[in-house]
């Protein structure tokens, strides 16, 4: 009987859209350790990256080995099937250890009325008013609130079952680590709503490892949080405080923890999130992946001639598609058309004018936070380059490298994890 598969506290999502950085990002994990983080590189990727560049599953796990056994990384690591719905998982199945089950397509489409009020006759606990420790004021919810959540998300709840089930008859039950996520739709779960998918989530028999929620504010995709900081963090400690208290009172596993979606690059939550963990001594998952695919074009701008001109050409191709490319990502991003650059501007660009304006300098004057955001969702115009995009990042190997460690190191890894006060 081997011991079932266990997410450790401290982990980091990250993501590498050509398969080319996963030494690179590994080496960020390296040094955090010998600082002393102990922190857990999860190679993520989507079915949706899969399909804009045409990568399949198993080049993930093949480039997370690779890099392990290259540098000698002799703590764990695993491979996460990316915001997969039972429809999309299968190819992923044979590499993968790790499943985010995504169930936000099935918010707020009603569940069967008898299934709702079974769900909530299952837990009168939820109803009337309770304390949870943590939690300043006491929480009070009627029995119909509690109807009206459970019919919002019961749905989901049943889909992420099923799911589970699917991926549990292919691999043996306790041999990978199940994520839930709810973070791709609208409107920001509550506390108390969180409560209550993890009530059902328990039901379900689903051991669920780690949770993404969708917090309060905008987590837009390789910028920093748009939002209200206190009122997230006040959140952020709440959703803990319920994690701790559903553990117990629902026999989830003991190492639940949040994750947090499309988390690089939100350097003003870095330090309320660093206090709330080491107030409830909670972990926490943090998904990076894009912000490595913005060192790349970086650190190819930065190696100036043939590096520069790509990135230039990246940056032409996706204003060009702007519209086809935005799409799938309409509720992580925030572009105003009218403060991108045209092409022409851009190509009279010097390299150090190019890093300047994406690379994630807040304070810095040139910084361009909605090229940044085009350039992150215009990995398909670099994978439609084949070869000769990865020909570059090949000749641009040291600067591209040099931009993906010391970005996960330096901006994400060291503020989380390894600062004080
Ligand atoms: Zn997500």
């Amino acid at each position: 009987m081997t011991k079932n598969m266990t997410l450790e506290k401290y982990s980091m999502g990250v993501g590498d859209r050509f398969a080319h950085q996963a030494g690179a990002q590994l080496r960020a994990f390296m040094q955090a350790a010998r600082e002393g983080a102990d922190v857990i590189p999860v190679w993520n990727k989507s079915n949706r990256e899969h399909q804009i560049i045409g990568s399949t599953p198993a080049s993930v796990r093949a480039a997370a080995d690779a890099a392990v056994k290259a540098l000698g990384w002799t703590r764990p690591y695993h491979v996460d099937a990316d915001h997969i719905r039972v429809d999309t998982v299968d190819g992923f199945i044979p590499c993968s250890d790790f499943f985010t089950i995504d169930v936000a397509d099935w918010i707020g489409k009603p569940a069967e009325a008898e299934a709702v009020k079974a769900l909530v006759d299952r837990h009168p606990e939820l109803v009337g008013r309770h304390a949870i420790a943590g939690i300043e004021a006491p929480v009070e919810t009627t029995r119909a609130e509690v109807e009206q959540m459970a019919s919002k998300y019961l749905l989901a709840v049943q889909e992420a079952g099923r799911t589970y089930r699917h991926i549990t008859q292919a691999k043996g039950e306790g041999r990978f680590i199940t994520e839930v996520s709810l973070d791709e739709t609208d409107s920001p779960q509550t506390p108390t709503e969180l409560l209550l998918i993890l009530a059902a989530l328990a039901d379900e028999g689903i051991p669920v490892q780690t949770i993404a929620p969708k917090f309060t504010g905008r987590f837009n995709k390789g910028v920093d949080y748009v939002g209200d900081v206190a009122q997230f963090e006040k959140e952020f400690n709440a959703d803990l405080a319920v994690i701790a208290h559903a553990v117990k009172q629902y026999g989830l596993p003991a190492n639940l923890k949040l994750s947090v979606h499309s988390g690089s690059d939100k350097f003003s939550l870095y330090r309320p999130i660093r206090r709330a963990l080491a107030r409830f001594q909670a972990g926490v998952h943090v998904k990076t992946a894009g912000t490595t695919w913005l060192e790349e074009v970086i650190g190819l701008a930065e190696a100036d001639g043939l590096g520069l001109a790509l990135a230039k050409e990246i940056y032409a191709g996706a204003l060009a598609q702007a519209e086809e490319l935005c799409r799938p990502y309409a509720t992580v991003i925030d572009i105003d058309p009218r403060r991108l650059p045209s092409a022409e501007a851009v190509n009279g660009w010097s390299a150090g004018e190019f890093v300047a304006a994406v690379r994630h300098e807040q304070q810095n004057k040139a910084f361009n936070p909605h090229m940044r955001q085009l350039l992150h969702v215009g990995y398909k115009i670099a994978a439609k380059m084949g070869n000769r995009y990865l020909d570059a990042l090949a000749a641009c190997e040291v600067t591209v490298s040099k931009n993906v460690t010391e970005n996960l190191y330096r901006h994400h890894l060291k503020p989380l994890f390894l600062d004080r006060g």
